[in-house]
């Protein structure tokens, strides 16, 4: 795989937190692209890539960054797209690839396609995969092995350029699949979305909790509250923008489950244990559905150090 030849010149990475640099580091492992460029808002994430050492060259200006890049992917939190695209539209490559790794599609699409210049062409995708952690050290090669990558490459997408970015997703180690960007936002309300908000706030409402100080929730934390606050410590910016952008899908997916969940509290009050029972056993097999599928592993712990946190 590493001896394949270049895809692109050169990648222009907008936003060099965890994916982005993830992204670069998979670039280099297998000689993806001749130069990696990366972009940071801040001097001080820019300072702590140059440290880390992912990228050939740095920049504080967007415009500047993807100048005569091949293909410039967005990789900062979906709520700054639409004013990202205005900055780097009129300095797009003519050919080039145009493309973002935001968590939703449908606004995603919204905020980009219009300012997106003819002869550029624009396909969305969402590496399904991430850590709790973020910014330019979090990032590693391996993040993307094995790991769905979604496209939802508008209906009148160049078929050359839709190729090439599935090749490249597929040469970093992920399996690519291509969808609408509504179904995506449906499939990932449900999958991503709703689960991290419910993490949110059961983590919220156990701190709240006035009953169980704040201590004891940290000194007896058992397996389940634990694998919540590991979620619940994902990047609030991101996570914000999640949500403010994929509100349909959401509130579609918390409807059911609030009925759902509705219906385990009768089950509960009225001692029907068979419900209860039934619901467990098919919610264990969906476990074993996901191990099956290479999508986690089925060692305790989730396979994870506990001397090492990760
Ligand atoms: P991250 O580690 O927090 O990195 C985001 C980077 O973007 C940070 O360095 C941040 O800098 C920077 N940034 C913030 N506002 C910006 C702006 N206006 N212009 C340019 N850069 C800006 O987050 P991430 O996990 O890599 O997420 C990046 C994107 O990937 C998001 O769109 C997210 O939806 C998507 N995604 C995330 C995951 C995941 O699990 N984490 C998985 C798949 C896709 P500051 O810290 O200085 O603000």
């Amino acid at each position: 795989m590493s001896d394949a030849k270049p895809l692109f010149d050169k990648v222009a990475l907008i936003g060099i937190g965890l994916i982005g640099s993830s992204i670069a580091h998979g670039i280099r492992r297998t000689k993806l692209a001749g130069h990696i460029a990366g972009y940071a808002h801040t001097p001080e994430i820019l300072e702590r890539a140059r440290k880390v050492g992912f990228a050939d060259s740095l920049y504080a200006s967007p415009a500047e960054c993807v100048g005569n890049a091949d293909l410039v992917i967005l990789a900062a939190p979906v709520g700054a797209f639409a004013e990202i695209a205005k900055e780097i539209a009129p300095s797009l490559k003519q050919g080039a690839i145009l493309s973002d790794v935001g968590s939703v599609k449908t606004a995603v699409v919204r905020d980009i396609g219009p300012r997106v210049p003819k002869g550029v062409h624009f396909i969305p995708a969402h590496p399904i995969a991430g850590t709790e952690q973020s910014g330019p050290e979090a990032g590693f090669a391996e993040l993307f092995d094995g790991r769905w990558c979604i496209l939802t490459p508008p209906e009148n997408a160049d078929s050359a350029a839709l190729e090439k970015l599935r090749a490249f997703w597929t040469r970093l180690g992920s399996r690519v699949e291509v969808m609408d960007a509504a179904h995506h936002d449906l499939v990932l309300a449900i999958t991503s979305h709703v689960p991290h908000l419910i993490a949110y706030n059961i983590v919220g409402t156990a701190d709240d909790l006035a009953a169980v100080t704040q201590s004891e929730v940290i000194k007896f934390s058992a397996g389940g509250f634990r694998d919540f606050t590991r979620i619940a410590a994902s990047d609030p910016t991101m996570w914000r923008d999640v949500f403010l952008n994929n509100k349909d899908a959401v509130l579609e997916v918390l409807g059911r489950f609030s009925e759902d969940l509705s219906a385990l509290q009768r089950a509960i009050r009225w001692g029907d244990g068979d419900a209860l029972f039934n619901l467990f056993t098919r919610t264990r097999a969906i476990r074993r559905g996901i191990i099956d599928a290479g999508q986690d592993s089925a060692a305790p712990n989730f396979g994870r150090d506990p001397a090492h946190k990760s």
